[in-house]
């Protein structure tokens, strides 16, 4: 009965990803069909949204109407953060269900009385529940995504994902060394730990993300775990040491910042000074002098003067970064920034965003290029051109080593070298 094919559309953050690699199993695993196209006539097509910016939202509009217009046989499951908030109601009607943060899990049932006769609702949303969604991802790439923790209580004047996801929760710490466990099964050996905010991570016995992390590193043939985004507020010290002591949690630190002024931080009710940010990253120099410290930066908030913006340039350029994602500022509907005074042109959030761009590469050129003739192990990936593979140090250096496919999702010493014009480093191998 359920041989009927599908394709999912994935948009937005490895949460999504993670989601999304268990939606597919689960429906694999119950007799459904996934294809790999990015678009052909299936049965059904399922959309994994995302709200974070007004362009993801653009993107997930469009696929809707490609669908629609080339496939109107196919059906369509909306499912995400887009599809759990109000300004998702106008496209209710070219979509044949809609999920909400905290029923998604649902998906199989519904799928299956999608098809079934005198099939009547598709707005099922539900969301801000206490539901927790577990999920990882795996074979799509060599390392895995599991979802830790999801939601989040923070409600940052610029945020829709509250909304989307509701209150923060996070996965019992057995679950995940379960989920770690199949993952490491798979011959998976980096696991990148993914949520909405993740040093927030804690369950009903009062055990915290330093918990987690303690008991994750005792998994055998587990030989990385990178810790993704986490808040400068939670990072704390034990966190460092215990990032510093250990063989399996990587030195890289990946820290939204958001802005270098502390009067735009207090506008984003972010939960940090300038001052603070800057002891995290100093601390973690001072005992890893070799670990990379991305930050993101939100460019272009609501009253951002000329001033405040070089005061942002400013602080970074003086901090030993290694490299930065740059957000343009988007209007989200419904949040406290949206009704602020002081939205700044697109012209201007562009041009700030483009000299923020150019400051990250010279921070990434400047890290790359002190790593120069270090020796470092590498997870070999994909393929990246006919004659070389690529893959990340632990420190999160892309390098290239020449092809050979006998050392895909192998960790092999490597010796770096100089980047090229692409930001990428050769490297030596120094095992074969
Ligand atoms: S910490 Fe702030 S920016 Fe991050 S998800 Fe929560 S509300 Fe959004």
């Amino acid at each position: 009965m359920r041989n009927k094919t599908f394709i999912i559309k994935t948009f937005g953050c490895k949460l999504n990803f993670s989601e999304s690699s268990t939606i597919s199993r689960l429906l694999s695993e119950h007799g459904y069909i996934l294809l790999k196209d990015n678009f052909s006539s299936v049965d059904f097509y399922i959309i994994n949204s995302c709200a974070v910016t007004e362009i993801a939202e653009k993107k997930c509009k469009q696929v809707i109407r490609h669908i629609k217009k080339h496939y109107p046989q196919s059906k369509i499951i909306l499912l995400g953060c887009f599809s759990s908030l109000d300004n998702a109601f106008p496209v209710a009607d070219q979509v044949d269900l809609m999920l909400g943060s905290s029923n998604k899990m649902e998906i199989l049932t519904e799928i299956d009385n999608l098809f079934a006769e005198n099939y009547k609702h598709k707005l099922i949303r539900a969301s801000d529940e206490e539901a927790f969604f577990s999920s990882y991802s795996i074979h799509e790439r060599t390392r895995s995504f599991l979802k830790i923790q999801d939601g989040c209580d923070y409600f940052c004047t610029y945020c829709t994902v509250p909304y989307a996801r509701g209150k923060s929760r996070s996965d019992t710490i057995n679950n995940i060394i379960r989920y770690a466990k199949e993952i490491v099964a798979n011959n998976v050996k980096e696991i990148v730990l993914s949520g909405v905010n993740i040093g927030d991570f804690k369950t009903d016995k009062g055990e915290n993300f330093l918990d987690l992390l303690t008991e994750l590193q005792k998994v055998e043939h587990l030989y990385r775990i990178r810790i993704s985004s986490i808040e400068p507020n939670l990072l704390t010290e034990d966190i460092i040491n215990l990032v510093l002591n250990s063989d399996k949690i990587l030195p890289h630190f990946h820290i939204p910042l958001q802005s270098g002024s502390n009067e735009i931080l207090s506008k984003m009710k972010r939960r940090y000074t300038r001052e603070l940010f800057a002891d995290k990253v100093y601390e973690i120099k001072a005992k890893m002098p070799y670990a990379c410290i991305v930050a993101d930066v939100i460019v272009g908030f609501p009253g951002e003067t000329e001033a405040l913006f070089e005061e942002t340039c400013q602080f970074i350029s003086s901090l030993p970064l290694s490299m930065l994602h740059v957000f343009p500022y988007s209007k989200r509907p419904n949040t406290v920034a949206a009704n602020m005074d002081d939205h700044l042109p697109n012209t201007c959030k562009n041009k700030r965003t483009s000299l923020l761009i150019e400051l990250s590469k010279q921070k990434k050129y400047l890290f790359y290029n002190e790593n120069d003739q270090q020796i470092s192990k590498v997870l070999i990936e994909n393929k990246i051109e006919n004659e070389y593979l690529s893959g990340f140090t632990e420190n999160y250096i892309r390098v290239k080593v020449p092809y050979d496919n006998a050392i895909i999702n192998e960790i092999k010493t490597v010796k770096i070298q100089k980047a090229d014009e692409n930001g990428i480093c050769h490297a030596e191998l120094l095992e074969l």
